[in-house]
């Protein structure tokens, strides 16, 4: 069995998770919309218990809660949903060059029908510089995205001195919190963020299944909504609601709340052991602030190796090149070019990230193929 160290990209489901999960894919089979019989009401309470789940989280309000496909369609709605209904306000929106390609992509379609964007740097460590962020802003910004915690290097962006900022100057906050919901703590309230994705597949629960958090009070955010036809979550997100992906996504949500710290303390330790012994050898260095980090992913360059090659010559080990949902394309990390590496170093990185099924001995036996490795390419 390959050593899977890849939970950024996806995570297997908690059993615990697919067994609340399969009643409903059977008996308990029914249209949460189907308000005339007893089919239809189980799922509707279902997707009730799930939506209170995702709420105490986050910390939210349940009608604060809009079930998506995931979080490319929580990033999709959210910033297309905030242009169609700010633009009488402005048409400037502030990102970051190292978020998700989820978010690139919807600036980038917009800046096409007239959106201003503007992509702020990020410095060697990864994190945005806050004088940057006050002066890019301005009357005519409506919307701020700023990831909480990167995909590719872990790096987590100090979210509520970027909130202040925002929220002083009358705009909103896009928070992509895929990798971050579920490892660690989100208060939406204490953070003040307005909008945040949700993605059940990073935190043990399925795929094609997530939820966009849209604040109510202080302010309140307004989105025009993407998917008609239905009505459904009060007229925001038309579509029959995939109540088994629901009820996985809520009860990962609880498992999450009640055991991510007990598995951050051992996760942690093990990701500590990888990257210190893979360091030790010459020229390996991490990538991006080891103090503003989620505990479970490091990057890291083995320069003058390609990590292609690397990787193909331990194909029992699974983990990333560059963002899982990029590795199509044979093009050097934005992320790590952003943070200032050159192509070559970019293409010499490696992103290791576990999870909770990840064992003392799958890292040690990671760690001893890719010293043995890099002590044979080394003569
Ligand atoms: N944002 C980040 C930071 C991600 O890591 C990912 C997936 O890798 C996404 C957005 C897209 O999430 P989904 O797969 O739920 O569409």
């Amino acid at each position: 069995m390959p050593i899977y160290l890849d939970y950024n990209a996806t995570t297997p489901v908690d059993k615990r998770v697919l067994e609340v999960m399969l009643p409903y894919f059977t008996e308990n089979f029914g249209n949460a919309s189907s308000r005339t019989h007893s089919f239809g009401w189980l799922a509707e309470d279902a997707v009730k218990i799930a939506r209170q789940q995702v709420a105490e989280l986050i910390n939210c309000l349940e009608q604060e809660i809009v079930f998506t496909s995931g979080s490319t369609e929580a990033i999709n709605f959210a910033i297309k949903g905030v242009w169609e209904n700010y633009q009488f306000k402005g048409k400037h929106i502030v990102t970051v060059k190292t978020e998700h390609k989820a978010v690139l992509d919807c600036c980038a379609f917009l800046e096409k029908r007239g959106a201003k964007i503007t992509y702020l740097s990020v410095d060697r460590e990864g994190l945005i510089d806050l004088d940057e962020l006050k002066s890019a802003l301005s009357s005519e910004t409506i919307l701020v995205a700023v990831m909480y915690a990167n995909n590719e290097t872990g790096v987590i962006q100090p979210i509520k001195k970027i909130a202040d900022l925002v929220h002083a100057n009358n705009s909103i906050l896009l928070c992509d919190a895929t990798q971050a919901v579920g490892k660690i703590t989100i208060d939406v309230e204490e953070e003040h963020i307005d909008l945040m994705c949700v993605s059940a597949h990073k935190m043990y629960g399925p795929k094609g299944v997530g939820a966009l958090y849209v604040r109510r009070k202080g302010p309140r955010v307004s989105l025009f909504p993407q998917m008609h036809g239905g009505g459904h979550e009060r007229g925001l997100r038309s579509g029959t609601l995939n109540v088994t992906g629901i009820v996985g996504l809520g009860k990962a949500c609880e498992l999450a709340k009640e055991e991510m710290w007990e598995d951050a303390i051992r996760i942690s330790k093990l990701r500590t052991k990888l990257e210190q012994l893979l360091c030790e050898t010459e020229n390996v260095f991490i990538n991006g602030s080891t103090k503003h980090r989620l505990f479970n992913t490091t990057n890291i360059t083995f320069q003058g190796i390609r990590s292609e090659s690397l990787i193909n010559k331990i194909p029992n080990i699974t983990v990333a090149l560059g963002s899982a949902c990029t590795s199509a394309l044979a093009q050097p990390s934005h992320v790590l070019k952003a943070m200032g590496l050159n192509d070559d170093d970019s293409f010499s990185s490696i992103r290791f990230s576990l999870g909770k099924y990840t064992t003392e001995a799958e890292i040690n036996e990671a760690i001893s193929l890719f010293r043995k490795l890099l002590m044979e390419l080394k003569n």
